[in-house]
């Protein structure tokens, strides 16, 4: 089996086709409905990668690229809430077993969505958000600058920085409570639907039990670290929406760039040692988004003055294409594109 035939992706194509597509305007200046959420659950594809002993799929790493892909190219808004879910999946699946016993299952099986509160630990050793002991459990203190999902997900994994240095991540009902104050919705160039929050946190208590992952930064850091290294797949999902829009003679070469880089990309990502071959990784990722501005550039082009009506699928694409320019960026990938964009 291939990976385009595999069960999953031929889902993540349905969802696409009947539910995300045909409203991916309306959804852009709306807001993601609770509907789109109610598919996204039933679709299966939240536990693509959980384990399969608490209802996941376990899929491969290229099942799970490909999905996004998908997602990303049919409603950046939506598969960006469904995006955030896949982190605290993989922290319950490595993480402290009282949490993953509880919240594991019905995380997999799509019974609930999780957002997720953690850029914020990029900027150590600030720690805008501080984990502290609090009796029996903990308190959170400090401000979480971007929070996608808020009314759309039901838990939220929290993440903050103790004064030993270590990461806490610990569950939250994804609801205002004592201790936890939402702003207004953010207004944002693009993806304003995700519903994007920042939060107060003051004093909000969390029980241990509730605690996902502590891991001191030192060795979380390099992790997170290999992540944010690597091209988002929904890169290629965004620019090869946008190459839809454009006719076969120009968009063959572009294509074809996209492929090229694609593939590298990939292959990097599979790479055993993430952390090596670090320059070639930050190189390929920067040619990903010279390649995705030309796509969605060229489909701004080709569809005239109708580009500027917010209805036109050419400039939602290239908004969205904007916000992955600075998604999950940190000051060594800024610095790498930067570098790339000077030439
Ligand atoms: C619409 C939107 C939705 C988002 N949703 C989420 C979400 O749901 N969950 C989530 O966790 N994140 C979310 N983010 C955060 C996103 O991943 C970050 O925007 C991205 O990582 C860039 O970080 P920044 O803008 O917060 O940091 P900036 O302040 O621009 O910093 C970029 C990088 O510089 C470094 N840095 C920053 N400040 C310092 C400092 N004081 N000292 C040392 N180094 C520093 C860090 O490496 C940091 O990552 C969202 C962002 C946007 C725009």
């Amino acid at each position: 089996m291939t990976i385009t035939d595999h069960p999953l992706v031929a889902r993540a194509r349905l969802l696409a086709a009947e539910v995300l597509e045909p409203e991916a305007a309306r959804v852009d200046q709306e807001g993601v409905p609770a509907s789109h959420i109610e598919a996204v659950k039933r679709s299966g594809l939240l536990g693509l990668a959980a384990p399969a002993e608490y209802g996941g799929s376990a899929a491969p790493a290229a099942v799970a690229r490909e999905v996004a892909e998908i997602l990303a190219g049919a409603c950046g808004s939506t598969w960006f809430v469904q995006s955030q879910h896949h982190t605290p999946v993989q922290v319950l699946t490595r993480g402290e077993p009282v949490a993953r016993e509880r919240l594991l299952g019905p995380l997999a099986r799509g019974e609930l969505l999780s957002g997720v509160a953690y850029a914020q630990l990029r900027a150590h050793p600030k720690a805008p958000v501080r984990a502290r002991r609090d009796g029996t459990g903990l308190r959170f203190d400090g401000t979480v600058p971007w929070y996608t999902g808020w009314g759309l997900n039901d838990v939220l994994l929290l993440a903050g920085l103790t004064d030993d240095d270590e990461v806490v991540f610990a569950f939250v009902d994804a609801r205002e409570q004592p201790g936890l104050r939402p702003s207004a919705p953010l207004r944002l160039a693009a993806l304003t639907a995700a519903s994007t929050v920042s939060l107060e946190l003051d004093g909000l208590r969390v029980p241990e039990e509730a605690v996902a992952l502590r891991i001191p930064y030192a060795d979380w850091a390099p992790t997170d670290r290999a992540k944010t290294l690597n091209t988002n797949p929904a890169v290629f999902g965004i620019a090869a929406a946008a190459l839809s829009l454009v006719d076969d003679r120009t968009a063959a070469p572009l294509r074809s760039r996209l492929a090229d880089v694609r593939t590298r990309a990939y292959a990097l990502a599979d790479h055993p040692a993430p952390p090596e071959r670090t320059e070639e990784r930050l190189a390929v990722r920067a040619e990903a988004y010279a390649a995705l501005d030309a796509a969605t550039t060229a489909a701004v082009v080709a569809g005239g003055g109708r580009s500027m009506s917010l209805t036109s699928r050419a400039q939602r694409l290239a908004r969205e294409g904007m916000f992955l320019l600075i998604q999950g960026q940190t000051a060594e990938t800024r610095q790498a594109h930067l570098r790339a964009l000077a030439g």
